[in-house]
C-alpha cells in the first residue's frame, strides 16, 4: 500500500486544483520558505480526518479553505482527495485503487468519501486503523511528535504500539460494543 496521488483544490494556499502524483519509495517536497510544502503534509493530515486544528496549524477548521490574496478572491469551499494504491490489499477493499475525499464548505458543512460514495467520518477513520496511516497513526511524524512520544505516559506509548500490531481495531471496537 502505498499514497499514489493527493488532489487539493482550494485548501490553505492552492486555490487551483492541484494534482501531486507520488511513485511508490521516497519523495521530497522541496521549495522556498512559504511556498506550501507544510499545506502539503496539512492536506494529507486533514483527508485522513485530522480534527484538531492546532494541528493543522490554524485556529478554525475554516482556515484551511483557500482565504484569498489580493489578487484572487477568498474560495467557498477546500477540497481533498487522496488515492491510496491497493495492490497489496493492505486496505480490506478489493479494489486497487481506494480514493478518500473530504470537502469542508465555509457554511460548516463537511462531506466525507470513500471511493465517491458518501460516508462518516467514523468510516474513514475506521478504515485506516491498523493501517498505520490515518489520523491516529504513526506514519506523519510531525515536529516535536518523537519527543512526544519518548516522553508519553506508557498508556500512551503502549497506544502507538497497538496500532503497530494492528489490534487498535480491537480495542475500538470492543469500546464501542461497550457503549451502545
Ligand atoms: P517553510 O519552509 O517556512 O516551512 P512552507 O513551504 O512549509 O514554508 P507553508 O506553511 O506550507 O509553507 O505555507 C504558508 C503559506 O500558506 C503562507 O503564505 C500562508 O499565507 C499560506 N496560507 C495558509 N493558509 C492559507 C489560506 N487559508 N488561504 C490562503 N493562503 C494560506
Ligand atoms: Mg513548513
Amino acid at each position: 500500500m502505498y499514497l499514489k496521488a493527493l488532489e487539493i483544490y482550494g485548501f490553505k494556499s492552492f486555490p487551483d486544483r492541484t494534482r501531486l502524483n507520488f511513485k511508490g519509495g521516497l519523495t521530497a517536497v522541496v521549495g522556498p520558505n512559504g511556498s506550501g510544502k507544510s499545506n502539503i503534509s496539512d492536506a494529507l493530515r486533514w483527508v485522513l480526518g485530522e480534527q484538531s486544528t492546532k494541528t493543522l496549524r490554524g485556529a478554525r477548521m475554516e482556515d484551511v479553505i483557500f482565504g484569498g490574496t489580493q489578487l484572487r478572491k477568498a474560495m467557498g469551499f477546500a477540497q481533498v482527495t487522496l488515492y491510496i494504491d491497493n495492490l497489496d490489499r493492505s486496505m480490506p477493499m478489493d479494489l486497487d485503487e481506494v480514493s478518500i475525499t473530504r470537502k469542508l464548505y465555509r457554511s460548516g458543512e463537511s462531506e466525507y468519501k470513500i471511493n465517491d460514495q458518501n460516508v462518516r467520518l467514523k468510516d474513514i477513520v475506521e478504515l485506516f486503523m491498523d493501517t498505520g496511516l490515518g489520523r491516529d497513526g504513526y506514519s506523519m511524524i510531525g515536529q516535536g511528535k518523537i519527543a512526544e512520544i519518548v516522553s508519553a505516559k506508557s498508556a500512551n506509548r503502549r497506544e502507538i504500539f497497538e496500532e503497530a500490531a494492528g489490534i487498535s481495531k480491537f480495542r475500538y471496537r470492543k469500546n464501542e460494543a461497550e457503549r451502545k
